[in-house]
């Protein structure tokens, strides 16, 4: 605190991200990257950004980057108008919060999301409201149908939990809430869920947000995307030239628009991921976990006679780092990212020592 801060970063209260430890042999499981590396078609691309005319980069890229939203609008077969980017789904969501939820009412999400919701409240004096999830962790389309509100935001799959809400429920809030937008945070959508931009033609209030950090495997390369009607989008626009008109630099641009033409990459990757979750999900479930269904890259498991807190410890001292949120409701949880299988392999053996320190 010093005397020279504004009042608003006073009164802020930032988001946390998951570690990022420079440790050497760590088994990374907390923050949902993707196990395998990005296509090899992007990492060409970025090379050849720099190969073709590397004293192109004393230039401005497109502030526009109108070859990535073309390559968004072809993969899902919209209009490249329908079509907003940014510098991570992170930036996305922070100008759709600016643009199209700050509105008279409170917003609504669940109680169990992703943190950095209330944070972009914080920042941007959005009043909100948490919708509690239901006894099992499942989203109840019910709390978000016949409450006023100044719009609505859930992560499907939600996280930390992983588990999926139906299209046909999804649809169901955004029919329920004409006169607010309703924004689909699909950032884990890949990895077993079906998409809402399938919905985006029939609903003028619908914004589905995605991001190449995780399907993509490019967390790296921060690039994050939304799909919705062209007047949701030039709200976003507008808030985007009013802040930064590069958010995307030459080198993201080429290498997301690579990473979304190479379908068979992506589909041989996600299928890997997904596999291995099915996997790691019986192998807990042998241990004694109960694992919440997973549609993401992720499980959320509990064990009914171990601490969470705990277990994440004795991970770590194994130097396997898994997310625990200390939170209501989830404290007894671990969120743990799908890894290689032989990363899973070792995370499966390492629970069993600690469960059974004797055998
Ligand atoms: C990871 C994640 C994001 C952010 O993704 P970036 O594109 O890396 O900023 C957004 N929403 C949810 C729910 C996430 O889990």
């Amino acid at each position: 605190m010093s005397r020279f801060w504004s009042r608003v970063v006073r009164d802020l209260t930032p988001y946390v991200p998951g570690e990022q430890p420079k440790i050497a042999n760590l088994i990374k499981l907390n923050t949902n990257e993707n196990p395998y590396p990005p296509s090899p078609k992007a990492l060409a691309a970025i090379q050849a950004e720099l190969d073709g005319d590397a004293a192109r980069l004393r230039l401005y890229p497109d502030p526009n980057a109108d070859l990535l939203k073309a390559a968004v609008a072809r993969r899902y077969a919209v209009t490249p108008a329908q079509v907003f980017v940014g510098n991570g789904s992170d930036e996305v969501l922070a100008h759709v919060f600016m643009a199209l939820l700050k509105h008279e009412q409170p917003i609504l999400f669940p109680d169990i999301s992703y943190s950095f919701y209330p944070v972009y409240c914080g920042l941007y004096g959005v009043e909100y409201a948490t919708v509690p999830l239901a006894d099992d962790f499942a989203i109840d389309p019910d709390g978000y149908c016949g409450r006023p509100n100044g719009g609505i935001i859930f992560p499907n799959p939600n996280a930390p939990t992983g588990r999926l809400l139906p299209l046909d429920a999804v649809e169901r809030i955004i029919a329920a809430n004409p006169d607010s937008v309703v924004v689909v945070d699909e950032a884990y959508v890949d990895f077993g869920g079906k998409s809402a931009i399938a919905l985006v033609d029939r609903h003028d209030n619908l914004l589905v947000v995605h991001t190449l950090s995780k399907s993509r495997s490019l967390a790296g390369l921060r690039v994050g995307y939304a799909v919705g009607h062209p007047e949701l989008i030039e709200a976003l626009e507008r808030v985007k030239n009013s802040f930064n008109s590069y958010p995307l630099d030459r080198l993201a641009i080429a290498g997301a628009v690579a990473a979304i033409d190479d379908q068979a990459y992506f589909d041989q990757t996600c299928a890997a991921v997904v596999a291995t979750r099915d996997a790691l999900t019986a192998d807990l479930a042998g241990l004694g976990f109960e694992v919440l269904p997973s549609a993401a890259n992720f499980i959320f498991a509990r064990h009914p006679a171990h601490d969470a807190g705990e277990l994440a410890k004795a991970l770590r001292e194994r130097n396997i780092i898994v997310r625990h949120f200390r939170q209501p409701r989830i404290d007894q949880f671990l969120r743990i990212t799908v890894g290689t299988d032989a990363e899973c392999q070792a995370l499966t053996d390492a629970l069993r020592a600690i469960l059974n320190p004797a055998a």
